[in-house]
């Protein structure tokens, strides 16, 4: 035996042993005659997904993916969860439902106009009594006045959002009226203070009390000297 062929028996032998029978099963996805041409939850247009969501534009639509846990609901029936994993791991989103959609169709309803992953969707309701409603940025916890009307806005701290009136059922325990962006104070309680307690407003839909407007005045004071002196 020479050395070339010793040395290569021995690097033979350390190797690790194979693992016998290591076989992984790809099961080949079949489909059924007749299975394409049949009218599937995939094949939904998105008018017929604004029927199902019960709004007739899709402002206010939330789109995005269903978490792993969402979709194994082990109250369905593995089969059907197969199918739901294989095809259908996004949701459309209104006031109203939710219905499991493909991510096809999410391109679609965001292509006509829903709202993309950078928008965040606040929900109120119209009411005879003319209330309005207040809630948190869902991205700094700052108050923002929902208003009267359906629009798109910035919050103070950058966050997109779009205030949509199609909440169902109606959630009376919303906070009401235009609240202090960071204490969430309402407005008409410190106007009827005693004497003069101006707020400031920020923006069209956010506003400060005088008490945060100075709370923010002073932090900036003391946090601004420290920032100058390192450079
Ligand atoms: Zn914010
Ligand atoms: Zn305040």
């Amino acid at each position: 035996m020479d050395v070339a062929d010793k040395m290569s028996r021995e690097r033979r032998d350390r190797r690790p042993e194979p693992i016998p029978f290591q076989y992984v099963w790809f099961q080949p996805e079949l489909v059924r005659p007749g299975e394409e041409t049949s009218m599937g939850p995939e094949d939904r247009t998105v008018v017929q997904l604004l029927a199902e969501l019960k709004v007739e534009v899709p402002f206010g639509v939330e789109t995005g993916r269903i978490s792993g846990s969402a979709v194994a609901n082990p109250q369905v029936p593995t089969e059907a969860q197969n199918a739901l994993s294989r095809s259908q791991k996004y949701f459309a989103q209104s006031g109203t439902v939710q219905v499991t959609i493909t991510r096809d169709q999410m391109e679609a309803l965001r292509r006509i106009g829903a709202p993309g992953k950078d928008v965040e969707v606040m929900r109120s309701f119209k009411n005879d009594q003319n209330v309005t409603f207040s809630k948190h940025c869902p991205g700094c916890q700052r108050w923002i006045h929902l208003g009267g009307a359906e629009r798109e806005g910035q919050c103070f701290c950058g966050q997109n959002y779009r205030v949509v009136f199609d909440l169902t059922p109606e959630n009376w325990s919303l906070p009401k009226e235009m609240r202090c962006m960071d204490c969430g104070d309402e407005l008409s309680i410190s106007l009827g203070g005693s004497g003069p307690k101006p707020w400031h407003a920020i923006n069209g839909h956010q506003m400060q009390c005088a008490a945060c407007a100075k709370k923010q005045l002073a932090d900036q004071a003391s946090e601004s000297p420290p920032r100058t002196r390192s450079r």
